[in-house]
C-alpha cells in the first residue's frame, strides 16, 4: 500500500479515462519528482479549473463561469435553427476551429455503451429532447439536428438510439434529422477527422 496521499491521488488519476492504477502510479511518482513550485502550479490550475469553468445547462460545452450565467452566449439567444450533435468537446474543438459550423451544438459525453443503461450520455439525450420540446416552440421553421458521433460501433449505435428518442419531433415536422456524410472513414474517430474530411461530412450530411 502506498503512503496514503498517493493513494488518494492515483485514485483521482484513475477517475481519467484509460488510466489503469500502474499508470495513475507513475503519475503520482512523476509529480513527486517535480518541484515544490510545479506540484502546486498544478493544484492551483485544477482549484481554478473548478471554480472558473462550467457546463453550459443546455449544450453543455464548458464555458467560463460569469456572474451567475449558466448557459453559453450561444444558447442564451433567442434563435438556434440548427444543432450538431457530437460525441467529445474535442469534436467542438475540432469542428468550431474549421469555422464550418456557426450554429449550435449539443455535446453527449461519450457514446451508448450497452442499451437501457442510464448513464450520463442517456441524460444528456433526454436533455436535448427537452431542448428540443422548448425550443421547437418558437422556432418559425423546423430544426436540423445533424449527428456527428463517430463512425464506429458505439457511434453508430448512439446515433441510432437518439433518431428513435427524438422520432416524434421528425413526425410532427418540427426538426430534421441528419447524419455526417461518410466521407469519415469506418473507424474513424470524429476527433481526429482531418478539416477537409469534415467539411465534406458536413456537406453531404443526409
Ligand atoms: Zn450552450
Amino acid at each position: 500500500m502506498y503512503p496514503n496521499p498517493i493513494q488518494k491521488l492515483v485514485e483521482y488519476f484513475m477517475r481519467l479515462p484509460g488510466i489503469g492504477p500502474r499508470q495513475a502510479s507513475r503519475f503520482v511518482y512523476t509529480l513527486l519528482d517535480e518541484d515544490i513550485k510545479t506540484i502546486e502550479g498544478f493544484a492551483d490550475a485544477l482549484g481554478e479549473l473548478a471554480r472558473t469553468v462550467a457546463r453550459c445547462a443546455e449544450c453543455f460545452r464548458g464555458i467560463e463561469k460569469k456572474n451567475s450565467n449558466s448557459v453559453c452566449d450561444q444558447c442564451a439567444g433567442n434563435t438556434i435553427t440548427a444543432i450538431l450533435v457530437v460525441e467529445k468537446d474535442q469534436d467542438l474543438e475540432t469542428i468550431s476551429k474549421t469555422g464550418l459550423w456557426q450554429d449550435a451544438y449539443h455535446v453527449l459525453g461519450g457514446t451508448i455503451t450497452l442499451l437501457n443503461e442510464k448513464t450520463r450520455v442517456t441524460d444528456r439525450i433526454r436533455a436535448l429532447y427537452d431542448r428540443l420540446a422548448r425550443r421547437t416552440k418558437t422556432a418559425e421553421k423546423p430544426i436540423e439536428i445533424v449527428l456527428a458521433t463517430s463512425a464506429t460501433t458505439e457511434g453508430d449505435a448512439t446515433a441510432l438510439y437518439i433518431e428513435r428518442v427524438l422520432e416524434p419531433f421528425v413526425k410532427e415536422k418540427k426538426i430534421t434529422l441528419t447524419r455526417l456524410g461518410r466521407g469519415i472513414s469506418t473507424g474513424t474517430e470524429m476527433e481526429f477527422a482531418d478539416p477537409q474530411t469534415l467539411k465534406n461530412a458536413l456537406k453531404n450530411r443526409k
